[in-house]
């Protein structure tokens, strides 16, 4: 659906950026723009600055950009259309009439009520007569029926088909099936049970759809969980097992576990504040969902190698949001569920009081890993606990720790809040270096986007700063058509993206990241963006335009046969009658 442009405007005026983001993510002033972490991807000095003069955002760690609606669109996961009514609704302003034409709203639906009915299915297939040997599995597991019942367990039967069946039975096309990952696709096209042979756990959102599904084998091979991708309704980054029910707990705080099986056991136990991530590692955007839950959260995770560092990793993301975390040392048993089986519920409690700290954590660990009984081990130990104490954000609660450290060690409390400043020093250090880099526009090699600016590197450029010089200056854009057309851009890229700009100014339309969010890709927007950033501080004068053009001239003439006879008939006439032209 197209949105009128008159809307756009209003939108973009009433959701001013600086606003918008910074009701997700702390900023703070620099110059004339404002830092902050960036909530995509894990951080821990910033790299995501927003731009009031363009209206956008760029992180220049990640590449992630664009303008309040798409920021909107990654951090809440919604598409497009709900953004803007998100933003609407946020700056009280009433949606133009919506048109009919709302497909995906409605495929998400269909995906919803599939999710629903497939829950139910593998529910009576636990609960039958035939499948009595998975209902034991879970009780033989210590569940009782009650607690399968309420977290909606179930059993996707050893069948290629049997799901699918029922489902076609009910009215869904095999389309809408694969669309929400209950099926798979073999190569002839043909759909088949996503999931056999195993016992099953719905994942079901906040406002109880059931939006995914877990699977754990009983016995024998395959992986031993598998979870759904993600869909339309579903992203296992933005989402958490048994929220829906953590989250109507009294408690100030969350209980994170590793897996389903500990989710679902201290629930059992009373602890209803447990949850767990879906298969992957804890994200950012978890965390970030968690913080707006609770200020503390106590990690359950296995005592294992593997659970200690997935702790570490767990305490470093939550360093960002706020949320106090302690961690729980589970001793005796592999994993909580093992531990309340072994213990009872009782000691359980009392492990949950008596949690250490994330700080505590990590400088016990730092110290188990030296003999702090040598010099040697002693300096190493302190190198570490630096390094940890610089990572508090709160200078009190660093002085405490700093000034503990210096009693247990008998080293002088200045000695080690210096090296905690040297740090603290070299890391913003490293963070304006990370700002003052030359853009990093293609990361890995290849650019996807724009795969021909690899090899035309300075005609690319020039075409980039053709096209964030129409933002500052759409008023040179008549003079930059005398001098050249959309089609002398060499890559494609910027072609398109140049095309845009200029049907949007040639409609009277002052140039904006808003005006395009419905027409760019998610990616598209952040490459615009970096444009953007990229010339924040350069004033533009006709003639610095003119130079642009005639470097993205010079590069024209050197294109390569190989450039030429990858054109499409159209370019290639132009190319022709452009060569002619300047014979003449
Ligand atoms: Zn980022």
């Amino acid at each position: 659906m197209a949105i009128a442009q008159e809307f756009l405007e209003q939108l973009k005026d009433r959701n001013d950026v600086e606003s918008v983001v910074s009701s997700y993510v702390n900023l703070k002033r620099a110059g004339r723009n404002l830092v902050g972490l960036c909530p995509f991807h894990n951080e821990k000095s910033p790299s995501m600055v927003v731009y009031n003069d363009t209206q956008s955002f760029y992180c220049f760690g990640c590449g992630a950009g664009g303008d309040v609606i798409t920021f909107i669109k990654k951090i809440e996961n919604l598409d497009y259309i709900e953004a803007v009514r998100l933003l609407a609704a946020r700056a009280g302003l009433q949606m133009p009439e919506e048109g009919r034409d709302d497909r995906t709203a409605r495929l998400k639906k269909r995906i919803y009520e599939i999710n629903r009915e497939t829950g139910r299915f593998y529910h009576a297939q636990l609960m039958s007569e035939q499948n009595k040997h998975a209902l034991a599995y879970l009780t033989g597991r210590g569940l009782s029926v009650r607690t399968i019942r309420r977290f909606g367990l179930g059993y996707a039967p050893d069948s290629w088909d049997a799901l699918t069946r029922h489902l076609r039975g009910k009215g869904y096309s095999d389309e809408e099936l694969y669309a929400a990952a209950v099926v798979g696709r073999g190569r002839s096209g043909s759909v088949y049970d996503q999931f056999r042979g195993r016992v099953m756990f719905p994942i079901i959102d906040l406002r109880g759809n059931v939006i995914a599904f877990g699977g754990r084998v009983m016995q024998g091979s395959g992986p031993k969980y598998l979870n759904s991708p993600d869909t339309p309704v579903f992203k296992k980054s933005r989402n958490l097992f048994a929220l829906n029910f953590a989250k109507q707990s009294a408690e100030p705080y969350l209980i994170l576990a590793e897996g389903y099986m500990d989710v679902i056991a201290l629930h059992q136990a009373g602890f209803t504040t447990a949850v767990a991530t879906l298969g992957t590692a804890l994200t950012s955007e978890q965390a970030r969902l968690v913080s707006g839950y609770v200020s503390k959260v106590m990690i359950a995770y296995d005592s294992d190698e593997a659970g200690q560092k997935a702790t570490r990793r767990a305490i470093g993301i939550f360093s960002d949001t706020g949320v106090e975390v302690k961690v729980l040392k589970i001793e005796g048993a592999k994993d909580p569920d093992e531990y309340i089986k072994s213990f009872g519920a009782t000691r359980f409690k009392l492990l949950l009081e008596g949690s250490a700290g994330a700080v505590e954590f990590e400088l016990a660990r730092a110290r188990s890993k030296v003999d702090a009984s040598t010099e040697q081990g002693k300096v190493a130990f302190l190198r570490d606990a630096a390094a940890i104490l610089s990572e508090i954000r709160n200078p009190i609660e660093r002085d405490v720790y700093t000034a503990k450290l210096a009693e247990e060690l008998s080293v002088s409390k200045e000695a080690i809040a210096l090296s905690v400043q040297n740090i603290l020093k070299k890391k913003v250090k490293d963070l304006k270096r990370k700002q003052s880099r030359e853009l990093r526009l293609s990361v890995s090699g290849v650019d996807k986007l724009n795969p021909e600016r690899a090899q035309h590197m300075r005609a690319a450029a020039s075409e980039e700063k053709l096209i964030a010089l129409l933002f500052k200056n759409p008023d040179y854009l008549d003079g930059l058509l005398e001098k050249m057309k959309p089609d002398d851009f060499v890559t494609a890229f910027n072609r398109g993206l140049f095309e845009k700009v200029c049907n949007l100014i040639q409609t009277g339309a002052t140039p904006s990241l808003s005006l395009l969010a419905g027409v760019l890709t998610d990616e598209e927007m952040a490459r615009l963006s970096a444009m953007l950033a990229g010339s924040e501080q350069m004033t533009f004068t006709k003639q610095q335009a003119f130079d642009y053009i005639d470097v993205i001239f010079e590069e024209k003439k050197k294109l390569t046969a190989n450039d030429i006879a990858n054109m499409d008939d159209g370019r290639l006439q132009d190319f022709i009658e452009d060569l002619r032209r300047k014979k003449k």
